[in-house]
């Protein structure tokens, strides 16, 4: 049977719980344990695939196919396992679960309520994650903080698995905030109080707590804490500021957290295996020389709106010892005409186009690829990238002036991306783009081969439209190169342009796939060409 973290926070929120989470997650996979990782969202919504990023920041998608938050693509980034369905649980979800069953008459008759009912949904979620995915140890970070009035269902179902499992099974860790009150220059320890106590009330006493602070504590500090919260010293953890957040679990570590758990568990401490997290760390902090890529999108006042786009372009820079500096773009900004671009891209060497949905800001994005492919410099395109790719192709070399998606222009004549027929009867707009990993062929001779190395690949997906395939043979007579086809379904994976320096698209999203110590091939080659494209 699986052991259980659960992960909590208060004071304040954005404190770091999921790179926390991640951490101790690391640190326990690295002493041998299989570990998996889920994330309770209290809000209403079924999953995060209906927000705006600009509220919620980017969604991310599994394997198979769920839109989750943000802080999944975390965990995977540091523990590199696939997580799944059982990853992200939203009270969206577990209310909905709820009425469904009330209404099929399961509860044979009883008055439906928070507890037990809600409160049961919840636990079954907790342990459906333990069974299903096999893991030694389920780590469980709760969104929001302590006290949230939306949170508290989950806060009770933690408590009364706590009281079923006892401590030998469960583990709980609080984050909270020190901070350092300016003028008096004193870290204060209030906040951490009373967010403890807060979570006391509801039946919890935290096992350790996880303190972000800008530097460490002294010993009468921790005694302080130790006292007023009923949390051993030794269990009270210093999470310093750091320039660096794959320095985290190394600091984590120092501080013995992982031995904690497993002692409480009274699971064996096996040796550590952290060569290649060093490793990593020793990277990052000697790269050498700078790569400007411009990200050309339209939520780019929230650089969470693109976090694995933007993660996996760093990731990429650590392959050569190069820092990527990401030059964010308004794509709206490009569309005024009188915009200046050759000032615009004047230090870039390479250009990305995310993904994106909605007609805001897409004809700035059409001119950024213009720019790109005209004038010879590296570009990647993700999902609406590949779209809008594919669009300015079609208008600008094979002259058909209006060619649009449906997505943005309904009617047009020249639907060159378009709906499959099975999208057209879809009424609900939650969970029904196409999601999550499908096959990809790859040809052989072309860039996507020479950067995958192999003719059959995965890739996770979110998207509802698809390259027209009417338009492909012309497209194909002037130059466009159809590199990566879903051969079940007939579909455009990849494009790419052998005229051009780096020119390559793709429907699906790589950057869910890529990893500080593992980068993504096509962001490997478009960093690698884009460095040498340096002026
Ligand atoms: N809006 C486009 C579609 O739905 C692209 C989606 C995306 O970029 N993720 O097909």
């Amino acid at each position: 049977m699986a052991k259980y973290v659960f992960v909590t926070g208060g004071v304040v929120s954005g404190l770091g719980k999921g790179i926390t989470a991640s951490s101790i997650a690391l640190l326990l996979k690295s002493r041998g344990y299989k570990v998996f990782m889920q994330k309770f969202d209290p809000y209403f919504n079924v999953d995060p695939g209906t927000m705006n990023p600009i509220q919620h920041g980017e969604v991310y998608v599994t394997y198979d196919g769920c839109e989750t938050d943000l802080d999944l693509g975390h965990y995977e980034r540091f523990i590199d396992e696939e997580l799944n369905y059982s990853s992200n649980i939203t009270s969206g979800k577990i209310y909905s679960n709820v009425i469904e069953k009330e209404r099929r008459g399961e509860y044979l008759g009883s008055t439906v309520q928070m507890v037990p009912h809600i409160t049961n949904e919840i636990k079954n979620k907790v342990f459906e994650a333990g069974i299903s995915s096999g893991a030694d140890i389920v780590i469980t970070e709760i969104g929001g903080t302590v006290g949230d009035i939306e949170s508290q269902p989950f806060i009770e179902a933690l408590r009364q698995i706590q009281y079923e499992l006892g401590t030998n099974d469960t583990f709980f860790i609080h984050c909270t905030l020190i901070p350092l009150l300016f003028g008096s220059d004193e870290l204060k320890t209030k906040p951490t109080q009373n967010s403890v106590k807060d979570l006391r009330n509801m039946g919890i006493t935290p096992n350790a707590l996880v303190c972000r602070l800008p530097y460490k504590m002294d010993d009468k500090m921790r005694g302080k804490i130790s006292l007023f919260c009923s949390v051993p010293k030794e269990n009270i953890i210093d999470s310093v500021d750091v320039d660096n957040i794959y320095q985290i679990p190394i600091n984590y570590y120092e501080q013995h957290i992982d031995e904690i758990i497993l002692k409480q568990f009274g699971l064996p401490v096996k040796k550590a295996d952290l060569k290649y997290w060093n490793d990593l760390i020793d990277t990052v902090n000697n790269l050498n020389g700078e790569v400007s890529i411009a990200l050309v999108g339209k939520y780019i006042e929230l650089h969470d709106a693109y976090l694995s786009v933007h993660e996996a372009l760093i990731h990429a820079g650590y392959v050569y010892n190069k820092k990527v500096k990401v030059v964010w773009i308004d794509s709206e900004s490009l569309e005024k005409g009188n915009t200046d671009l050759k000032e615009t891209f004047k230090d870039i060497d390479g250009i990305l186009v995310p993904g994106g949905f909605g007609s805001r800001g897409i004809e700035g994005k059409i001119v950024a690829i213009n720019y790109a492919r005209i004038n010879n410099i590296p570009f990647l395109g993700i999902c609406l990238g590949m779209q809008l790719a594919v669009i300015e192709f079609a208008r600008n070399v094979c002259g058909i002036r209006d060619a649009n998606s449906t997505e943005f222009a309904p009617t047009t004549k020249n639907p060159i991306i378009d709906l499959m027929a099975d999208q057209k009867s879809i009424i609900n707009m939650g969970g029904t783009l196409r999601l999550g990993n499908y096959e990809c062929k790859i040809e052989r001779g072309t860039l996507a081969y020479k950067d995958y190395k192999q003719t059959t690949i995965l890739e996770r997906h979110r998207h509802r439209y698809e390259f027209n395939n009417k338009y492909r043979e012309l497209l194909e007579e002037k130059g466009m190169v159809f590199s990566g086809i879903n051969e079940k379904a007939n579909l455009v994976e990849i494009i790419e342009l052998p005229n051009h320096k780096h020119f390559i698209a793709c429907q699906f999203h790589p950057e869910f796939k890529s990893r500080p110590t593992k980068a993504h091939p096509l962001f490997m080659s478009f960093i690698k060409s884009s460095i040498s494209n340096k002026k």
